[in-house]
């Protein structure tokens, strides 16, 4: 038999100060890129990755089953190609509302036998939020429309009256592309500026009036990329959730993707989690795990469904004098 899933646990530095209770409980929010069925089975060439371990018949309970697992309020999803006949139906059942947005001309439509494009999903509770507003934004550059794609989806959180803003996306691939990635995020960053800033100055929200805000997505840049760099100075006042997890504060984790293609093995820190610093606080966050718990042949596998791994976190809105309810 296969051995047990690798558990993961929930982390709690002592930085983060919980302040969880019943007029503020915490908003679970889950990042993930998921693997397109097509191009697991027909592009990426994951040639350590069993081909049963690809199949979707029981690869789709191994999504479904991390997801139940965490039970998150926010599900922030790339490289979905089974929206409509999967993710939509079920997630409804479960209690999400969901929206789509597929990308103008995915790479999954060059697979035989797809299933149709691929896309970024967004998924809320419908018992915890009500929607305010929902963009779908093609991603430019330099002016001209790309490949990729955001949601963005405003939100009123019913607990606490408050707003919140979150976006999904999935940037440009590959290297060489550093320069388009860049103006991809810059774009987005325009794009969400202008949404944020529709709070009005009302009460509830921050001295700027803007809606607190969550990036979710996958960047396909590492820390060192520009496309990071005007994500984490951008005016929008925005930090990395994940670098809370280290000691220092400030540093990514080593890889939220690892894979071993013909071209070789490729470790990689890709996905990220962007809040609102001054009006969001993260409590909790789900820990990476450890090589020994990737294993030799690295991801996609029997355990992990997708060769990048899923990123929590649990987020509250900050309470301070001029937030009052
Ligand atoms: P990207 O370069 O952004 O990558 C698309 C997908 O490929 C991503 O999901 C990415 O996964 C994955 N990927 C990244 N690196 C590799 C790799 N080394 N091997 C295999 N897969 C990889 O694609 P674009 O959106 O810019 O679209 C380009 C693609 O679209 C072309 O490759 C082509 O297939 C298709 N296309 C087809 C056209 C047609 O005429 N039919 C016209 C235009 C585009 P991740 O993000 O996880 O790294
Ligand atoms: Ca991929």
């Amino acid at each position: 038999g296969r051995p047990a899933r690798p558990r993961r646990d929930l982390v709690c530095p002592s930085s983060m100060v919980p302040h969880c209770h019943k007029h503020n409980p915490s908003i679970r929010i889950m990042q993930w890129n998921i693997l397109a069925q097509a191009l697991g089975e027909g592009k990426d060439g994951f040639i350590r990755c069993p081909l049963d371990a690809l199949n979707w018949q029981e690869r789709k309970y191994l999504i479904l089953e991390e997801i139940l697992t965490y039970r998150p309020d926010i599900v922030c999803l790339q490289e979905v190609d089974h929206y409509y006949d999967t993710f939509q139906p079920i997630m409804a059942s479960l209690g999400y509302q969901g929206s789509f947005l597929a990308k103008p001309w995915s790479p999954c439509l060059d697979v035989e036998r797809n299933n149709g494009p691929d896309g970024c999903a967004l998924f809320y509770r419908r018992s915890r939020f009500s929607p305010q507003a929902t963009a779908h934004l093609r991603l430019s550059a330099m002016m001209l429309p790309t490949n990729q794609v955001a949601i963005v989806q405003t939100l009123n959180c019913q607990a606490t009256g408050r707003r919140l803003c979150v976006a999904v996306t999935h940037l440009k691939a590959r290297s060489g592309w550093e320069r388009l990635r860049s103006a991809q995020g810059a774009d987005l960053l325009q794009s969400l500026r202008t949404i944020t800033s529709q709070g009005g100055g009302s009460q509830s929200e921050a001295g700027s009036g803007a809606i607190p805000l969550v990036v979710c997505g996958d960047f396909n840049a590492e820390p060192s990329e520009d496309v990071y760099r005007r994500f984490s100075s951008s005016p929008l006042g925005l930090n990395s959730a994940y670098k809370l997890l280290s000691s220092d504060g400030q540093t990514e984790p080593a890889y939220t993707t690892w894979k071993i293609r013909p071209s070789g093995e490729s470790c990689s820190t890709l996905d990220y989690i962007w809040y609102t610093h001054d009006a969001l606080s993260v409590e909790c966050l789900l820990d990476i795990p450890t090589e020994e718990q990737i294993g030799p042949d690295r991801l996609p596998s029997y355990h992990y469904p997708s060769d990048h791994l899923s990123l929590l976190c649990d987020i509250s809105f900050r309470e301070g004098p001029h937030r009052l309810m």
